[in-house]
Order: C-alpha cells, then structure tokens, then sequence
C-alpha cells in the first residue's frame, strides 16, 4: 500500500505504537484525513515492544514527532513517561493520545469522549438512564467515565467479579452516583437487563474470529434498551443483529473509533478532518464494503 503524496524535508509526522501494530486502521485513516487537508503531514507505525517504551517516548521528542496515538499493550504504562495528563486521563488510567509541544508530552484519552460523542450522535440519551455494562477492561474504563456525570446508574457484569469492583470503586472515588458490580451470568443478565437503558458490551466476544458469539441471549434483550457494542470487527456483531431483531436501537464500535481518531487529529493539528471519510477507509481497511 503506498501513500501517493509527496514526503519533503518539511513533511511533520504523526504516528500509532502498539505491539503487535501491523493490523492497525490509524495509518490508513489518518493519511486519508490528511490528504483531504491537504496537509504537509504523513502518519506511520512503529511496532514498540514493551521493553523499549522508554525508549520510543524519548526518540519521539529528540525525533520532534508531532502526534503520537497509543494502543494495546502500552496505554497504561505510557502515562509514566508523559510530561502532562489531562485530568480525565488520569482518572481513567490510560492515555490514547499524545501530543508533541515542543519537547513537552501532553497525554489525553479520546477513546472516552469519542464514544460519548458516538452515543449522542446515534441519538442515546443518557440523562438518568440505567446503564449495564458487560466487561470491566481499558475500554469500559475509558466509556463509563466519559458518561457518569450524565447517566443515574451504572452496573458492570464481568466474567472476573474483582475487575468489575476495581472499576466501580475508582467510579466511586470521582462520582456521586450508584454503582453495582457483579459476575456475569445468565442469572444477572436476566435481572439487570430488565430495567437498564442502555447495554454497553465493552468485551472482546463477538469479534472477529469469535464473531458468531454473544453473551447476552437474545430472550433477554427487550425493544426499549439502547444496544452498543465497541467492537468493531465485524461491523455488525452478533449482538447487534440480535438487538436488532428484537427491536432495539443499535450502535456498533465504528464511530467510536473514527471519532477518537478525529478529536486525536483536531488536537495535533487544529484543523477538522473528515468523519465520513475516515469511516470510508476503515471500511475498505477491514474489506467489509
Ligand atoms: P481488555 O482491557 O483486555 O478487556 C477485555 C474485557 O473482556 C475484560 O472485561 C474481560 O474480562 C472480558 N473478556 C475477555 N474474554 C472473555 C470471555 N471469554 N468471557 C467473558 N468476558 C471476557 O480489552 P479492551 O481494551 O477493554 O477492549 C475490549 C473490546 O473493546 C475489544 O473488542 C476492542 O476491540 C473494543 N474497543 C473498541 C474501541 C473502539 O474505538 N470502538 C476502543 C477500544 C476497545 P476479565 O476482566 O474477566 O478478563
């Protein structure tokens, strides 16, 4: 795949680090953002293995790199070596984003309000609305702290019950609302999901290669509960065709990826880059079209 612009002396580089990295959607996306823009501008992967974060950080100054997205495993352990976290970021515990200002690391998360802004946009209203979370990991942290000031209760199954209190005792620390955290089980699946709003699956099942599977059975999802699935491979998860066929309204992960990826691309450069067509490339990325 090649990047049909032109690379000058000039050309300022944004870039993803992640280990594996190879599968990454940033690359193809943010280029073609750019290239829209027609900026002077090119983003790349670096394959950074654990042991030599340190290492990358310290190049990424020396290196004046502008723009730098972080992915699984390092959104934890980068934070140490930032100059500066955004108070959200720090609550959350991880950082996706950095920004290069001269010489100085600036760390964000936009993992947390890409998705709030996808679940407004698909028209969810979070105002006093039930939330049940199915999974406690980097993703649930990132969503149920970008909407618990909005939404009245939380409550989060997970297969490891001590993930889930973690979670909701950090949640505790920073909000004055009520939450629950349990196993998941058919038993608290049925119970929870009888009045929830809105059930968010921030676990891994369901994507691609286990994307026949769900761990909500679809006799328990009812046609007032809004249903989002982060995953976004495939498209349209199994629980999102079983949402829909029960009548529920649906989000899949797509826009919240695009989303964290443009607020990440605002942030560096200070211009708007196109959603839909960022969308577009992922969709072409994951040969789904
Ligand atoms: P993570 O930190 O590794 O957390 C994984 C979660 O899945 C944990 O709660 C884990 O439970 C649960 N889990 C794993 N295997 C399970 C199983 N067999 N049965 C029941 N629960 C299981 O991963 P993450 O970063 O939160 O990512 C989770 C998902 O969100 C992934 O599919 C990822 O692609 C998606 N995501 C999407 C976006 C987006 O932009 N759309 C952004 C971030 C993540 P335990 O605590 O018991 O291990």
């Amino acid at each position: 795949m090649s990047v049909d612009f032109s690379i000058t002396g000039k050309t300022k580089i944004l870039c993803v680090i992640g280990h594996p990295i190879g599968h990454s959607m940033s690359p193809p996306m943010h280029n073609a953002a750019i290239r829209d823009l027609n900026l002077d501008y090119v983003y790349v992967a670096f394959d950074v293995h654990p042991n030599d974060l340190k290492y990358a950080l310290e190049g990424f100054k020396a290196l004046r790199i502008k723009g730098i997205n972080v992915t699984i495993p390092h959104k934890i352990n980068v934070i140490q070596y930032l100059d500066e976290v955004d108070p959200l970021a720090v609550q959350i515990g991880a950082v996706n984003t950095i920004k290069n200002e001269n010489g100085v690391l600036l760390g964000k998360n936009t993992d947390a309000l890409g998705c709030k802004m996808a679940l407004i946009e698909a028209g969810c209203k979070l105002m006093n609305k039930k939330v049940l979370f199915i999974g406690a990991g980097g993703a649930a942290r990132a969503i149920t702290f970008s909407i618990a000031e909005d939404v009245d209760q939380i409550v989060i199954l997970n297969r490891t019950v001590q993930h889930a209190k973690y979670l909701t005792t950090s949640l505790e620390k920073n909000f004055n609302k009520k939450y629950n955290a349990k196993e998941l089980n058919r038993e608290n699946l049925k119970k929870e999901l009888i009045n929830s709003d809105i059930l968010i699956n921030s676990t891994s099942i369901g994507m691609e290669p286990r994307a026949t599977e769900s761990l909500v059975p679809k006799e328990f999802l009812h046609s007032s509960i809004f249903v989002f699935d982060a995953i976004y491979n495939p498209l349209e998860t199994r629980l999102i065709k079983d949402a829909k066929e029960s009548g529920c309204r649906t989000l899949g992960g797509l826009d919240m990826l695009v989303n964290q990826g443009a607020l990440a691309f605002e942030w560096w450069i200070g211009k708007t880059p196109n959603k839909m067509l960022m969308k577009k490339k992922i969709i072409e990325f994951l040969g789904l079209k």
